[in-house]
C-alpha cells in the first residue's frame, strides 16, 4: 500500500549510494496504536499531526504503508563496538523511509525502528519493546531541550504484539527524525568494500549534506573530516556540560552529522564523579562519563582511516594531514566547553580571565569527592549568586568544605548579582530527566499508563525553566532507588 505523504521527491541517500542499502520492507503490525506523538516536531517538518494519528498516518509510522514514491531500505554499516571491529552491522531492525525537506529548508531523515528484522539481523528479532522506544522519546526531547544536537522521535506506536525478551513486553515501532544517519560506521563500511567510487560517493553526499563548505576545499575529504571533529568535539563538550553518559559510544552510533543518536544504555549522572558508568555490559568503563571526550577522539580516528585514500594519493601525507586534523580535537571541545563552562559559573563566557579554568576544576572535585548532584549544583550556584548560599552548600555533607570556594568565586562574580543569576539560570538546567523518574514512567507505560511518560516529556522539554508544582522532577533519586543500571538495543 502506497499512501501520499510530504516526503522529499528526491531520496539521495537511496539515489546516491548503491551500495550502501538493501531494499527491504517493514514487518507488517497487526494493530498499530499512537502511544506518544511529537506534534512540535511534525509541525516543524510540515506534516499535520492528524494525519500522523490517523490510519493512514499510523501505517505508515509503523511501515504497513509506504508514502508513495518511497523506496524503504536497510542502512549497511560496520562499526567498532566496545573496541572491536564488527565488518557488517547494518540497520538489523529500522528501515529508512525517505527523506523529508523541514520548515526551515534542511533536509531530515525519516527511519523506523522495530520494523521487524532485516537482512543485517543477525541473531535479532527486529522488534523492540515500548519502554526502550519511549525512552529514546524522551531522552532526545530532553536533548533537544538542552539545545544539544539530536536526532528525535516522531512518534512511538504500539504494535500490538508481545516482543521476548527476559519477559513478555508489548511491542512499538518508533519513527525516528535525523538530520542523516551517516555514521563513522558507514565510512567503515564503505571503505572496506574497496571501492574507491563508493567511498568517494559517500564523501560527496555526506559533504553536500551536513558540512558544504568542505567542497570548497583543496582536500574535500580531510576537509569533511576536520568538518565532523569540530561537530563531535562540540556534541561531547555539550553532553559533558550537562553530565550525559552515551553509553554504547561505538563507532556506528556516531553520526557525521554531530547529532547525538541511539539513546540506548544512556542516562543523566547523578552524583558527579567521571567513573560514573551505568551500562551494564560496560564492565571496563569505556564509555564512563570521563572517558567521553577520549572515546570521541578514537572514534575520530576510525573515521580517519576510512578516507585516508581519498586524502592522498601518498599514504605517508595522507596520514600526516589526518594526524594533524585530528589533533585538534581538544582544541575544538574546548572551544564550545571553557565559554560554557564559565557562563554555567556565571563568569563572562566572551572573555576568559586568570583562575577560571581553576574555579571550575575546583568545583568539580568538590562535588566529586562529596558526591554532589551536578545538576542540583550548578542550578543552586545560581541562587547562591543572588545571595542564597544555603542551597548550594547544603547539598555538602560538610558545607564548610565549599566555603573557601565559594569566597574565590563570589569575588569573581559581576556586581548585578540578579542578573548574574538570571543569566546562570539559562545555562544550568533544572530538570534533566533524572533516572528513577524515567524509570517509573517507563514502567508505567508499559503496562498501559502513558501519564507519567507525558509529564516528564513535558517537563524536561523545557528543561531552564522552574515551574510550579514540579519540584519532584529536580530532586535526586529516593535512597531506596538504589544503583542504577541500564540495558542496550532492546
Ligand atoms: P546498537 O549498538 O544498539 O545501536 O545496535 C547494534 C546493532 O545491533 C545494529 O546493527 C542494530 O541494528 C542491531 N540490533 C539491535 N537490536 C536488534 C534486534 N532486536 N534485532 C535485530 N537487530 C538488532
Ligand atoms: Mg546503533
Amino acid at each position: 500500500m502506497t499512501i501520499a505523504w510530504p516526503l522529499a521527491t528526491d531520496q539521495t541517500f537511496v539515489d546516491q549510494l548503491e551500495g550502501l542499502y538493501v531494499e527491504w520492507s517493514a514487518a507488517s503490525v497487526p494493530e498499530p496504536t499512537m502511544l506518544a506523538l511529537n506534534t512540535d516536531l511534525a509541525e516543524e517538518l510540515g506534516i499535520d499531526p492528524d494525519m500522523l494519528s490517523s490510519p493512514d498516518g499510523l501505517a505508515v509510522l509503523v511501515g504497513n504503508a509506504v508514502p508513495a514514491g518511497a523506496v524503504t531500505v536497510a542502512q549497511a554499516y560496520a562499526g567498532h563496538q566496545f573496541g572491536g571491529y564488527s565488518p557488517r552491522l547494518g540497520d538489523g531492525r529500522a528501515l529508512l523511509v525517505g527523506e523529508l525537506i523541514d520548515r526551515h529548508g534542511q533536509r531530515r531523515d525519516l527511519h523506523l525502528k522495530g520494523s521487524g528484522r532485516t537482512p543485517f539481523a543477525r541473531g535479532g528479532d527486529g522488534k523492540a519493546a515500548v519502554g526502550p522506544m519511549l525512552r529514546e522519546y524522551v531522552m532526545g526531547e530532553a536533548m533537544h531541550g538542552l539545545g544539544i544536537p539530536t536526532t528525535r522521535a516522531l512518534a512511538v506506536v504500539a504494535t500490538g504484539e508481545p516482543v521476548m525478551r527476559e519477559v513478555v513486553l508489548p511491542g512499538a515501532v518508533l519513527a525516528r527524525v535525523a538530520a542523516s544517519h551517516l555514521r563513522v560506521g558507514t565510512f567503515q563500511y564503505a571503505a572496506a568494500t574497496g571501492d574507491p567510487d563508493l567511498l568517494s560517493r559517500l564523501v560527496d553526499h555526506a559533504i553536500a549534506r551536513h558540512h558544504p563548505q568542505a567542497a570548497e576545499a583543496d582536500r574535500p575529504a580531510l576537509a569533511l573530516l576536520d568538518a565532523v571533529v569540530q561537530a563531535q568535539a562540540a556534541l561531547v563538550a555539550r553532553w559533558m556540560l550537562v553530565g550525559f553518559i552515551h553509553g554504547v559510544m561505538n563507532t556506528d552510533n556516531t553520526t557525521v552529522s554531530g547529532e547525538t543518536i541511539d539513546y540506548g544504555p544512556c542516562a543523566f549522572m547523578d552524583a558527579y564523579d567521571p567513573a560514573t558508568v551505568f551500562s551494564s555490559i560496560d564492565h571496563q568503563g569505556r564509555y564512563a562519563f570521563g572517558n567521553q571526550p577520549a572515546i570521541m577522539a578514537w572514534n575520530l580516528a576510525r573515521l580517519a582511516e576510512a578516507l585516508l585514500v581519498l586524502i592522498d594519493d601518498d599514504e605517508d601525507s595522507a596520514v600526516a594531514a589526518a594526524t594533524e586534523v585530528l589533533s585538534r580535537f581538544p582544541e575544538y571541545l574546548a572551544r564550545v566547553h571553557e565559554p560554557a563552562m564559565r557562563a554555567k559559573l556565571g563568569l563572562d563566557p566572551d572573555r576568559e580571565q586568570d583562575g577560571d579554568a581553576e574555579l571550575a576544576a575546583d568545583l568539580l572535585a568538590l562535588m566529586r569527592e562529596h558526591r554532589v548532584d551536578h545538576t542540583m549544583a550548578f542550578r543552586a550556584l545560581g541562587a547562591a549568586a543572588r545571595g542564597d548560599v544555603e542551597p548550594f552548600s547544603g547539598l555538602f555533607a560538610q558545607p564548610a568544605a565549599v566555603d573557601a570556594w565559594l569566597g574565590r568565586w563570589s569575588s569573581r562574580l559581576g556586581p548585578d548579582r540578579v542578573a548574574v543569576g538570571a543569566a546562570m539560570g539559562r545555562a544550568n538546567p533544572i530538570y534533566i530527566p533524572r533516572n528513577h523518574l524515567v524509570e517509573e514512567a517507563l514502567a508505567a507505560a508499559t503496562d498501559g499508563d502513558l501519564a507519567p511518560f507525558r509529564q516528564l516529556v513535558e517537563v524536561v522539554s523545557q528543561p531552564f525553566d522552574a515551574r510550579p508544582g514540579l519540584a519532584r522532577y529536580a530532586e535526586p533519586a529516593p535512597d531506596s532507588f538504589g544503583p542504577y543500571q541500564t540495558f542496550c538495543g532492546t
